[in-house]
């Protein structure tokens, strides 16, 4: 099966007259070890989309799939352990723990799961996204291209099905955010892991295998092994 999947996804805020239908109906599949950029105007459903799939929010009606377990069916216990043990997220604002440092930070969801740390994954991780000798420095130690470097590597160590990040180049500035972009794609190509990644900018989808367009809460297009030039 696809490692995520949506299907007639619909989300419809607030009542009455007031109805404002986010998503309209969307399925969609993310195959495993795909990197899927998702693109589209202010207002046009992205984080609903990936809220929906990320098990973070749930929708009106239709379906959502993390590999082949159906989410609506699960008890909030059971979802809290998908999103922990299946599913990894990066976020703009980094959010890291600020009193913790770059290590702590990397192995705070297994600490927290009770997991033991598999170190030779660790060191792979960690020298994919170039901290080895930053562990042992707090958050306000590093600088933001680094504090995002950790949070992706807090979110590779699990080994997660899937990772959702959302706008995760948004507060960088253009040179360490084509470090991450690169990262993220050399995770999906060496390490087959699958992504989904909210993004307004092309340059950062160009970066993926593939690019959907939202508009109106509706996929408006789609397209494989973008280029900068041919997104905008
Ligand atoms: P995008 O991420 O593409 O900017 P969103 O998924 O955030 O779009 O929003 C889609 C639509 O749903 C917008 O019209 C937005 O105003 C509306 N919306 C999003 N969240 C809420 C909410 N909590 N309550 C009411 N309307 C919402
Ligand atoms: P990057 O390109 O990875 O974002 P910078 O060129 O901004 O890195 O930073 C260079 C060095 O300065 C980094 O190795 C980091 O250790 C240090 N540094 C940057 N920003 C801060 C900060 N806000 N507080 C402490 N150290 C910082």
């Amino acid at each position: 099966p696809p490692a995520a999947s949506a299907v007639d996804l619909a989300k419809v805020y607030g009542f009455g007259d007031t109805q404002v239908i986010a998503l309209g109906g969307v399925s969609v599949e993310f195959a495993a070890g795909q990197f899927t950029a998702i693109m589209g105007p202010s207002g046009s459903g992205k984080s609903t989309l990936m809220h929906c799939m990320a098990a973070l929010d749930s929708p009106t009606s239709g379906k959502v799939y993390i590999g082949e377990v159906e989410l609506s069916s699960l008890k909030d216990k059971e979802l809290t352990r998908i999103r922990r043990d299946r599913l990894g997220f990066i976020f703009q604002a980094f959010n890291l723990v600020p009193t913790l440092n770059a290590k702590e930070n990397i192995t705070l969801p297994l600490d927290i799961a009770g997991q033991d740390i598999d170190k030779e994954w660790f060191d792979t991780v960690v020298r994919t996204v170039g901290l080895a000798d930053r562990l042992k420095h707090k958050p306000n130690e590093l600088s933001g291209g680094q504090q995002q470097r950790v949070a992706c590597a807090r979110a590779l160590v699990s080994r997660p099905d899937i990772i959702f990040a959302d706008e995760p180049t948004g507060n960088l500035d253009s040179r360490s955010g084509a470090e991450i972009l690169a990262f993220l794609r050399n995770s999906v190509r060496e390490l087959g892991q699958t992504i989904v990644m909210v993004t307004h900018d092309p340059g950062a989808a160009a970066y993926a295998d593939r690019v959907l367009f939202l508009g109106d809460g509706q996929i408006v297009d789609e397209m494989f092994d973008p280029s900068a030039e041919k997104v905008l």
